[in-house]
């Protein structure tokens, strides 16, 4: 047997899971192998208990990465399948030690542990017995310290039942749930930093996420129309599939201004933006809605506000940011690779017509002698008219519903 490269991908919270477990791995898997590159070749996969086996044709590093960016991953081992025999295992650990740490290992001091693990119980050796014996050789060839406590090398070798895993390269996957496992989600998306955020973090607890854009169109240029396409595009990595409906907004919240009081136009556009996204929800198979609202951020989002807000909507509107600052959240922009759309310049909806000081106490009765007002049946409809689609799989554009460009969505 040739020495192999392949990952370990290690399931998280999958394990919590009790009968309901397979469900969960299967739905795994089937992400996995919709998020695998093109060129990587032909990938063979291998579950063992925990643990999933991907032998890539090629670019094992690029298929690392993507892997890193499916929900269900804990952690991703590059690692070699080798022989089970000492030597060929001490050969292994020091070829991928060079990989990683260069060429002449020598060179450099590197504190360092070895972690054995065995499933095969049968091993002639005991996974003490096993990390002696290898650290002992690394030791000798490197001259390298052992450091148990706090290694800044680790290598990790797994005795299976036919072969051997060795492997000192470790990444963090997104951890979580598997996408899809907890149902769908209908995600109100700005351009702003929040909402993408609150995407992933319900993408991370299993939901498929769709979402829905309002912009101001036609009193807005399509600005914040193109940041929604660019954030489902990325967002779009982390889940199999997902659908973006854009709608315009304007003319329905001139309407709505002019039947309401200043101070209340913000939370009554917002209840008619939850309105408009659950009857997306219930077209498209939606059992919930998602924001990236953050108690206290803005004036609308006050506990008053939210409850007036929440009035709107039958479905759960879920917010997972509600107890995050925006520092944390901008920090988690930054992880996931929004920060650098939502902090682009736009023309947002929420800006156009807003009040000078908008009310941070509402009710519902009162928001409703608004709604019937403004006729606010008509506006969901008129709205819902202008809905555009775009399809997003895998960080690429898919299709569109409409022309070409996400100009046409914004007028
Ligand atoms: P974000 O909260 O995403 O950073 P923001 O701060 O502009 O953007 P807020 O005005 O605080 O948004 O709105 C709170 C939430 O309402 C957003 O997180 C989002 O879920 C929803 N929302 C606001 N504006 C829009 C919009 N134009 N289209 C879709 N959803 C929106
Ligand atoms: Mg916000």
């Amino acid at each position: 047997m040739q020495p192999t490269r392949c990952l370990l991908l290690k399931q998280g919270e999958i394990f919590l899971k009790g009968e309901n477990r397979p469900t969960f791995q299967r739905r795994l898997r089937q992400n996995l192998e919709q998020a695998f590159p093109a060129e990587c070749g032909r990938i063979r996969v291998q579950p063992r208990g925990g643990v999933i086996v991907l032998y890539p044709q090629r670019e094992a590093e690029l298929l690392a990465k993507r892997m890193a960016e499916v929900p269900g991953i804990n952690v991703i081992d590059s690692a070699l399948a080798v022989p089970k025999e000492p030597a060929a295992l001490a050969e292994a650990a020091l070829a991928e030690l060079r990989r990683v740490w260069g060429e002449d290992l020598g060179d450099r001091t590197v504190p360092f542990a070895v972690a054995a693990q065995r499933r095969d119980k049968q091993y002639r050796l005991t996974s003490e017995q096993l990390n002696r014996k290898l650290g002992a050789q690394i030791q000798q060839a490197t001259g390298w310290p052992v450091n148990l406590s706090h290694p800044q090398a680790t290598v990790r070798v797994e005795i299976n039942f036919g072969e051997a895993f060795v492997s000192v390269d470790r990444r963090r996957g997104l951890g979580g749930l598997p996408v899809g496992s907890s149902g769908r989600a209908m995600v109100l998306l700005s351009g702003g930093y929040d909402s993408p955020v609150a995407a992933l973090r319900m993408m991370k607890r299993g939901l498929s996420c769709d979402f829905v854009h309002f912009s101001g169109a036609p009193y807005t240029d399509p600005s914040s129309t193109y940041k929604a396409y660019a954030l489902v595009k990325q967002l779009s990595r982390f889940q199999p599939a997902s659908r973006l409906w854009v709608a315009q907004l304007g003319t329905a919240q001139r309407t709505l201004a002019s039947s309401s009081d200043p101070a209340l136009r913000t939370v009554a556009q917002r209840r008619l933006m939850l309105r408009i996204a659950e009857e997306l929800a219930a077209r498209h198979g939606a059992e919930a809605l998602v924001t990236g609202d953050s108690l206290g951020q803005v004036a609308s989002q006050t506990l008053s506000n939210i409850a007036t807000v929440d009035e709107a909507a039958r479905l759960p509107v879920l917010r997972p940011l509600l107890g995050w600052d925006k520092e944390e959240i901008i920090a988690e922009a930054r992880r996931i690779g929004t920060e650098e759309i939502s902090v682009l310049p736009d023309q947002d909806c929420c800006t156009l017509l807003a009040p000078p000081r908008p009310a941070t106490h509402s009710d519902a009765e009162t928001l409703l002698k608004v709604e019937r007002r403004a006729g606010v049946e008509d506006l969901v409809a008129d709205t819902v008219s202008t809905l555009q689609e775009f399809r997003f799989r895998n960080g690429e554009v898919e299709s569109e519903s409409a022309q070409a460009a996400p100009t046409a969505a914004a007028g």
